[in-house]
């Protein structure tokens, strides 16, 4: 299988690249991102091969009928890492929480949250690229949270990969800070930047722009590459368990083979959903993916109205930080998919000099038959949270934000899956506060949460508040690049 760019070839890089290639080098010709070409079948043969099969059986064949060039010794050692989760027989389990609608819960890995889906095995296979080319590779993230315990998490005592993490003091939740803090290993860096999310992703685009950077890591022969979900080794894993939820569905009796689905997702560089346009797009029966957003609903207008506009948008805090994006990396790859690359080219180049694109309304009736879309604001997602606790089901806010497009958004009375894409663990102080009783930290949160509904606190977040912390530089933006030298 090779890999082909969103925006066309500019005649210097190659025209196609191999999986290894996309992987460790993602940025295309023109900013562009890399795409297969072709994808694989997910028909009724063989949805019926793997209706008993564990999720790693599963996800092997799957990756490997996507024909990428990785032994597949590595592919299945990148799977173990689904030991790690908390059931490795089935780490993505559903829960019935309405007659016809299930929760998928991607959360349950070593971070509790869904970023560990793709990160776990992308990360094993890329430290293993980048051991037996002897090539050294650094990953920089600038994280509002999530993002950063998972790239750390993955990468961490692996040799020929160092992962620097940049996150806004004062901007994470406490949990997601002490994962980042207490991560020991000689190999990550962890640098709390004074200053809001913006201002961290800012200094880290500046910093991986500036020449002397640049010539820095050539002298110290150190490549960069990328572990967010511009990279197509984290959409490959995001494929699969969309495919293991509608096998799910079939073994609970929810529906019978063939029978369409709902897909809603709480989206936003838009990877989740992408992977279940893939999904769809291969085989499996979806009758749509419903992209749920907070107040931050910019992908809201584009799938209603087909317009991307960042002028006189400024970013909105929420609850839901994970989803407190504006530029959503991924839609290019839809829109690649859909409208071909000199299109999508001059979409993007539009978006960057004038803030904004319109589609045309053939090119709107196309997104449209794939995807519809809604948002909720905190309040309503704060009413979500306590209505489902009422009924004894506890989620995170990001997961909330999914309930209004399941109540608003379906033309059709079909079984719908939604995508739970935290813990409640990692955003406590909201559940608590949805429930009544707003607290100040997160340990006070965790606690009353757990004695007044049925869910408790697994082990490894227990742990945060006891392990020492071994990254205590927080910093003006200024300092970074100092920061940066130092420890490569
Ligand atoms: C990353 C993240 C999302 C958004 O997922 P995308 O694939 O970027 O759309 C949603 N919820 C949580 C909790 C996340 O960590």
């Amino acid at each position: 299988m090779q890999f082909i760019e969103t925006r066309g070839n500019d005649g210097i890089k190659p025209s196609s690249v191999t999986f290894s290639e996309a992987i460790l080098s993602p940025s295309a010709s023109f900013g562009g991102l890399y795409v297969p070409v072709q994808l694989p079948t997910i028909d009724t043969a063989f949805l019926e091969k793997h209706l008993n099969s564990h999720y790693k059986t599963l996800a092997l064949d799957f990756l490997t009928t996507f024909g990428i060039d990785i032994e597949e010794d590595v592919l299945q050692a990148a799977l173990d890492r689904y030991d790690g989760f908390d059931d490795p027989k089935n780490p993505v389990p559903l829960s019935e929480i309405e007659e016809d609608c299930c929760v998928a819960e991607l959360y349950h890995g070593p971070t509790r949250a869904f970023k560990d889906m793709a990160l776990q095995p992308f990360g094993y296979i890329l430290a293993k690229l980048a051991q037996k080319r002897d090539e050294n590779y650094l990953i920089m993230a600038a994280t509002s949270g999530d993002t950063g315990p998972a790239t750390l998490e993955t990468f961490k005592n692996q040799d020929n990969v160092k992962v620097a993490c940049l996150y806004p003091d004062g901007g994470t939740s406490d949990v997601q800070r002490l994962q980042m803090v207490t991560e020991d290993a000689p190999n990550l860096k962890v640098i709390g930047v004074k200053g809001n999310f913006d201002d961290t992703q800012q200094t880290l685009k500046e910093l991986l722009a500036s020449e002397d950077f640049k010539a820095e890591l050539q002298t110290r022969n150190i490549k960069l590459s990328a572990a967010n979900s511009v990279n197509f080794g984290r959409i490959i894993f995001q494929v699969i368990y969309h495919i293991h939820s509608y096998l799910e569905m079939m073994r609970s009796g929810k529906i019978s083979m063939g029978e369409k689905i709902y897909l809603v997702v709480p989206s936003g560089n838009f990877g989740n959903a992408l992977g279940g346009y893939y999904a769809k797009k291969a085989g499996l029966p979806i009758e749509k993916i419903l992209i749920s957003s907070n107040v931050n609903n910019i992908l809201t207008d584009w799938i209603n109205k087909g317009e991307y506009d960042l002028n006189d948008r400024e970013l909105v805090l929420t609850e839901s930080p994970a989803m407190d994006i504006l530029k959503s990396s991924n839609i290019e790859r839809i829109m690649f998919d859909k409208f071909g690359a000199a299109r999508t080219r001059e979409l993007m180049e539009n978006l960057a000099s004038e803030g904004r694109f319109k589609l045309a309304a053939e090119e709107l009736a196309k997104l449209q038959e794939d995807f519809a879309a809604s948002y909720s604001d905190d309040t309503e997602c704060e009413k979500e949270i306590a209505k489902y606790a009422q009924k004894g089901y506890i989620m995170d806010p990001h997961t909330a934000t999914c309930m209004k497009a399941y109540e608003t958004l379906r033309e059709k009375a079909l079984p719908t899956v939604i995508y739970s894409t935290a813990e409640w663990t990692k955003f406590s102080p909201t559940v608590a506060k949805s429930l009544g009783h707003p607290v100040d930290g997160d340990i006070e949160a965790l606690q009353w949460v757990t004695e007044n509904t049925n869910v408790s606190v697994p082990p490894m977040i227990h742990a945060l508040f006891h392990k020492p912390i071994v990254h205590t530089v927080v910093v003006e933006k200024d300092a970074i690049k100092g920061e940066m030298l130092n420890f490569l």
